[in-house]
């Protein structure tokens, strides 16, 4: 009986995967240049991480987890996200006490166990960076700057849309829920079920609502912005200043809000028009170490959808030259040939050209096919004749021409080069 893939999961191969490492070498190139360093965390944590991070409030933990007790009894979840996995790791391998700033970057699987839709699998991959150790805006900046430049590089930097907003800091939070709640009130018995349980538990988030009813009653609900703080107001206006002196086009979008407590100040989304999908949320979640059971220690980061990623250069068609060619074929007509014809293989391949020859016992026309098939630029024929002069055979397959020469690296390597 035949087996099929989970729903919600995809094998990644062919012209897809080029994309997917052709975006993956733009993400390791552009980490390195802002000396931000690599991580990998366990694909499974203990359940309490996410619900003591996430909050066992919202959707994730309440219904998209893959959680199970495993044989030792104990409550397992494969990853949902990755800056809890990320602090935890922070925490326990003591990075508090390392050099700060401590950027790090990821790019990991994460589970889901969510409806289908375009662009969402429950298998998918975030590509993301958290930034520790630094309270000032220009972490905000660098961290905006990092998933701008690698926009530009994959030339979509005019495709997406930064959205930033402030969501302030328990202090001027307070004031603000305050004032959204006496705003909501007198319409709370209209608004749906879920906004009435946030209404109590977690108000920010009403403004997250999808209902057209919810959004008519608090589209002109008060803006946090006008509720914050000194401290709040001066680091939003600076972040806002300096987008500007670089040149980095933005909207202030209050209705982005994180609905969880040890999120504070910048929150910024990345949107693509085209795809009407965020590409990109992060923000500063300066609380959450210290939630997890650290010393106090200010955050920044975000995380980027690579699937959404890859639709994107898909549809819009914006992709690098991913053609398949291959350097050469060695076509070695007997056995005999083996030594001298693989060990030619050998040194090509030690010198980064992509060479193949027969591991299947074709006949020399059906090799010949198969070298044109493959998009073969040269073949190289070593026959019993050529065994005995030494030489081979070195075929153009882009223009047919052919011509005899010493059965030698250096030569061999110049010709093909
Ligand atoms: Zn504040
Ligand atoms: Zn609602």
């Amino acid at each position: 009986m035949k087996i099929s893939k989970q729903k919600g999961t995809r094998d990644i191969y062919g012209k897809d995967l080029k994309i997917w490492q052709y975006i993956e070498e733009n993400i390791r190139d552009i980490c390195n240049t802002y000396n931000v360093k690599e991580i990998r965390t366990p694909v499974f944590e203990a359940t309490e991480l996410y619900s003591r991070s996430v909050g066992d409030d919202t959707d994730i933990v309440n219904k998209e987890m893959y959680t199970f007790t495993d044989r030792g009894g104990r409550s397992i979840t494969l990853r949902p996200e990755l800056t809890a996995g990320v602090v935890r790791a922070y925490i326990e391998n003591g990075f508090s006490s390392m050099i700060t700033p401590i950027k790090l970057w990821y790019e990991a699987n994460m589970y889901r166990y969510e409806k289908m839709q375009k662009g969402r699998y429950r298998e998918f991959t975030q590509f993301g960076v958290e930034f520790f150790g630094s309270e000032s805006y220009l972490a905000d900046i660098e961290v905006i700057l990092l998933a701008n430049t690698l926009f530009k590089k994959l030339n979509i930097a005019d495709k997406v849309v930064l959205n930033i907003n402030s969501i302030g800091c328990t202090t001027c939070r307070k004031e603000y829920i305050k004032a959204l709640k006496d705003y909501v009130k007198p319409n709370l018995d209209s608004m749906c079920e879920t906004c009435r349980t946030r209404y109590e538990k977690n108000p920010l988030r009403m403004l997250d609502c999808k209902e057209e009813n919810c959004k008519k009653i608090l589209k002109n609900a008060p803006e946090l912005t006008e509720y914050l703080c000194e401290e709040c107001k001066t680091d939003f206006e600076n972040l806002k200043k300096m987008l500007t002196e670089l040149d980095i086009k933005y909207v202030v979008d209050s209705r982005i809000v994180r609905g969880l407590d040890y999120y504070n100040k910048t929150v910024f989304e990345f949107v693509s028009k085209d795809l009407d999908l965020t590409v990109c949320a992060g923000g500063r979640y300066d609380r959450l170490v210290e939630y997890l059971g650290g010393n106090s220690t200010k955050a920044v980061g975000f995380g980027l959808g690579m699937d959404r990623l890859v639709l994107l250069l898909n549809e819009l068609n914006i992709l690098p030259e991913l053609n398949d060619k291959v350097d050469a074929y060695i076509l070695m007509q007997d056995s005999n040939a083996y030594k001298k014809g693989i060990d030619i293989v050998n040194k090509l391949r030690e010198n980064g050209y992509i060479v193949e020859f027969d591991i299947c016992n074709r006949s020399f026309n059906a090799q010949l096919k198969y070298a044109n098939k493959i998009n073969s630029k040269y073949v190289i024929i070593v026959g019993e004749e050529e065994l005995k002069t030494n030489t081979c055979v070195i075929k153009n397959m882009e223009d047919s021409t052919q011509e005899k020469i010493e059965l030698d690296y250096n030569l061999i390597s110049k010709k093909i080069n």
